[in-house]
C-alpha cells in the first residue's frame, strides 16, 4: 500500500509510518543526544546526524507529519510560532515592502511593526479578506503578503486563492497563517500560497504543553532554503523532547479537530439564539459573511475559535467569564479543553470590543459546555 496515499486521520495515527527500527517500537523514540559520533576515519556513524542544531529525528519526525498533512515539500518546525513568524519576514531586505493583515493575532501585528521599523521595510496594514483593499495594497512591488484566515480574534475569512494571485501580481510571495483552521479544514499552499504557518502550541500539538511553530513551503525555493539555513545557524530549533511530545500531540489531530468543530458548531448555535449575546463571529454560522467562502475554503469544519459579543458592555462579559465553571479563563486556544479570553483586557488599544469574549472550543462533552455557558449568560 502507498503510504502517501493513505488519509490524514491513518497517517497521523500511525505517526507517517515511522517506528522505532532499533528497538522494533511502534512509537517514535526520543533521541535526546546534542551531538553524534564519528568514527575513527571520521566519517560520521549515522551520515543524517551531525549536531542537534541541524539534525533532529525528533523534529524530522513532526515535520514529515506535517508536510504530508499539509501537502508540502518541506516543512520546518520552530521552537514557538512566532519564530516561525519571524523566520518567514526574516529574509525580507532592508527598504521591502510587505502588507499585513490588520486584525490578526495582536502578538503577530506587534513584532512585525517593530521588524519593518528596525529594517525600514514599508509596511502596508489592510482588511485582506476586502480584496479590493488587498488589490489597493499591493498597488506596487511587494517581497511578502501575509495574511490569517480564519483570523484572531474576529474570524474574518481571507480568500486565499484571489490573495494569492494579487500578492504574486505584484512579485510577493503569499504566506498564510491557518493556525485556526489547522492543517487538515483547509490546505493553503494547494489554493496558491507559497508558505503556511501554524502556531504548532494550538491545535497540532493540542495539550497545552508544548510551544511550538511550523512553516510549511509549496517548494524548495531560494527563499525557503534561506529561511531553513537561518533556522538552523541562528538556532531557532526546537528541542527533541518537544518534538517528541509534538509527535505524540499530532497522533490525534484529526480525531480532536473533529470533535472540537462539531462542538463549535454546537456551541456557536447555542450563542446565535441566546438573548444576552449580540453577536457571534464563526464561518460556521450561515449569518458570517465569510461563510459562503469558508463553506468552499475549508474542508470537514469551521474550527474551534469563534468570538461572541456580550449585551450590556464590558462589566457584563467580565461577568460572564467570570461566571463559568467548565471554560478556564485563559490565553491560547487549540487544546483540548475549552478556554475564554477577555480580549480586550489583553490588547486595550487596538479596538477590540470591551464585550467580547473568545472562546477556544475543546473536546469536552457539548451539552456540559452548553449548560456552562447558560448558566454563566444567565437564561
Ligand atoms: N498565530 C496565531 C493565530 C496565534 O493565535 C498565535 C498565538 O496565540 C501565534 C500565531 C503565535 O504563536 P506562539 O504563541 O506559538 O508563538
Amino acid at each position: 500500500m502507498d503510504r502517501n496515499a493513505v488519509k490524514p486521520a491513518t497517517l497521523a495515527a500511525q505517526a507517517a509510518g515511522v517506528i522505532d527500527e532499533a528497538s522494533g517500537g511502534v512509537v517514535p523514540p526520543i533521541h535526546m543526544s546534542t551531538t553524534f559520533v564519528r568514527d575513527r576515519d571520521y566519517g560520521l556513524l549515522n551520515a543524517d546526524n551531525t549536531y542537534v542544531r541541524y539534525h533532529n529525528e525528533p523534529v524530522r519526525v513532526a515535520e514529515t507529519m506535517l508536510a504530508a498533512l499539509e501537502g508540502a515539500a518541506a516543512s520546518l518546525v520552530f521552537p514557538s510560532g512566532m519564530a516561525a513568524i519571524a523566520a518567514a519576514f526574516r529574509w525580507v531586505p532592508t527598504g521591502g515592502a510587505v502588507v499585513v493583515q490588520s486584525g490578526i493575532y495582536w502578538g503577530t501585528t506587534k513584532w512585525i511593526r517593530e521588524f519593518c521599523t528596525r529594517r525600514q521595510i514599508s509596511l502596508y496594514e489592510v482588511d485582506a479578506a476586502d480584496l479590493p483593499a488587498l488589490q489597493a495594497a499591493c498597488d506596487g512591488p511587494r517581497d511578502l503578503v501575509f495574511v490569517e484566515t480564519p483570523s484572531n480574534p474576529w474570524l474574518k475569512t481571507t480568500d486565499i486563492r484571489a490573495a494569492a494571485d494579487i500578492a504574486h501580481n505584484a512579485g510577493a510571495i503569499l504566506v498564510v497563517d491557518s493556525t485556526a483552521a489547522t492543517p487538515l479544514l483547509t490546505k493553503p499552499l494547494a489554493l496558491g500560497a507559497d508558505i503556511v504557518m501554524h502556531s504548532a502550541t494550538k491545535a497540532i500539538n493540542g495539550h497545552t504543553d508544548v510551544l511550538g511553530g511550523v512553516l510549511s513551503t509549496s517548494a524548495i525555493t531560494s527563499t525557503w532554503q534561506g529561511i531553513e539555513a537561518d533556522r538552523n545557524d541562528a538556532g531557532a530549533v526546537m528541542g527533541p523532547f518537544e518534538a517528541w511530545l509534538m509527535v505524540r500531540g499530532m497522533r490525534t489531530l484529526p480525531l480532536r479537530v473533529e470533535r472540537m468543530c462539531e462542538n463549535a458548531a454546537k456551541v456557536t448555535d447555542f450563542l446565535a439564539d441566546h438573548l444576552n449575546v449580540e453577536d457571534v463571529f464563526y464561518p460556521g454560522l450561515v449569518s458570517h459573511p465569510g461563510h459562503g467562502l469558508a463553506a468552499i475554503q475549508m474542508q470537514g469544519g469551521f474550527g474551534f475559535l469563534l468570538s461572541f459579543l456580550v449585551k450590556g458592555g464590558r462589566d457584563a462579559a467580565l461577568r460572564v467569564a467570570g461566571r463559568l465553571n467548565l471554560f478556564h479563563r485563559a490565553t491560547s486556544l487549540g487544546g483540548v479543553e475549552s478556554l475564554v479570553e477577555h480580549r480586550h483586557t489583553i490588547e486595550p488599544d487596538t479596538g477590540i470590543p470591551e464585550n467580547l469574549l473568545r472562546v477556544s472550543v475543546g473536546i469536552e462533552d457539548a451539552g456540559d459546555l452548553i449548560d456552562d455557558l447558560a448558566q454563566a449568560l444567565g437564561q
